[in-house]
């Protein structure tokens, strides 16, 4: 018998990342929930009959309390970025949506992990830890994970490797402060520029810095595109999922509340930790070249700021 997954919010990453789950090993069932019925009850229905194709995972339309049992609930609910508007201005509207879950989840389901993907995604498990009393590695923001597949991908294609041999990581907010972690990337146990000179297909810093562009901008160019960003998500979520139902202890840069990250208090952004059946370890903190330690830092910082003030607006207004 597999797990139960919640997912809610059944838009466009909810969606695609229920598709996803329904193929996912050590998933049995899934639970959408989302404050259209109809629309939850529609992705249930296509979903389910393309599953009925492979591994018949039973995906169906639900409310909170069917939520019970789930080993992870998944909190994709919530307005998406418009062209033009950065993450950290969809709080105001997503945070209330979020804080309003969350209570109902952990009513519902209180043995869950919490894995958000909504925009500001390092803000949510935050709210979830300092609002709701929920354990830091049971509050998972995807954060970076999709932005160091993206950083893999980019450096796989360069190097004509394919992305499962790449080590690179991307740190801090899922968002315009992030961190491409340059100084600790490998492949085949070679620093990735040692790799990439002895490829005859060398990384300079200007190529870095387009490199670096590239992922950081590449959900802005994705929806200027499609209009939506869901399908890469969706994988991210998946993925992390079967990490947890599987209790694969593999790592992955999820964001989590951190009480301090080099000087700054109160913060949530992306490092490495260990996703298994309990949820995400403790942190952990590569070495980081001076440049890095810095952007880091600033990161970290942003972080702080935006969760103060949002604790605030929901503290005022709650
Ligand atoms: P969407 O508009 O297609 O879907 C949002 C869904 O949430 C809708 O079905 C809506 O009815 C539902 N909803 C709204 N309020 C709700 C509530 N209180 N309870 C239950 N359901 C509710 O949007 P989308 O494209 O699916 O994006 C969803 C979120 O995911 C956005 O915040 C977006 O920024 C974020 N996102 C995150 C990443 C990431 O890397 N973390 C990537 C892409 C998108």
């Amino acid at each position: 018998m597999g797990a139960r997954i919640g997912v809610i919010g059944a838009g466009q990453v909810g969606a695609a990342a229920s598709y996803l789950l329904s193929s996912t090993p050590g998933v049995s069932d899934i639970v959408l929930v989302d404050v259209d019925p109809a629309r939850a009850a529609g992705e249930a229905a296509d979903i389910g009959h393309a599953a009925a194709f492979g591994t018949a995972a039973r995906v169906q339309e639900g409310s909170y309390a069917d939520l019970a049992g789930a080993a992870v609930v998944v909190i994709t609910a919530g307005a998406s970025l418009k062209p033009g508007q950065t993450r950290l201005e969809l709080l105001q509207q997503n945070l209330r949506i979020v804080d309003h879950i969350t209570e109902q989840v952990l009513r519902a389901a209180p043995g869950a992990i919490l894995l958000f993907a909504t925009n500001p995604v390092d803000v949510m498990p935050a709210i979830a830890v300092q609002r709701w009393g929920v354990a830091p590695g049971r509050a998972i923001g995807t954060g970076c994970t999709l932005d160091s597949i993206r950083f893999r991908d980019r450096l796989s294609h360069h190097l004509e490797v394919s992305p499962s041999s790449v080590h690179a990581y991307v740190l801090g907010e899922h968002g315009d402060s992030e961190v491409l972690l340059w100084s600790g990337a490998q492949v085949g146990g070679l620093p990735l520029l040692d790799f990439a000179q002895q490829s005859g297909r060398p990384i300079d810093t200007a190529l870095q810095r387009t490199m670096a562009e590239d992922v950081r901008t590449a959900a802005y160019r994705i929806k200027a595109g499609k209009g939506v960003s869901n399908f890469g998500i969706g994988g991210c979520i998946a993925r992390l999922v079967r990490a947890i139902v599987g209790d694969e202890r593999s790592v992955f840069t999820v964001s989590t509340y951190l009480p301090e990250l080099l000087g700054v208090q109160r913060t949530c952004v992306s490092l490495p930790h260990v996703i298994g059946r309990t949820g995400a370890s403790t942190p952990y903190l590569p070495p980081l070249a001076d440049d890095e330690a810095t952007a880091l830092r600033a990161s970290a910082e942003v972080l702080a700021q935006t969760i103060a003030g949002g604790l605030q607006t929901l503290g005022e207004k709650g």
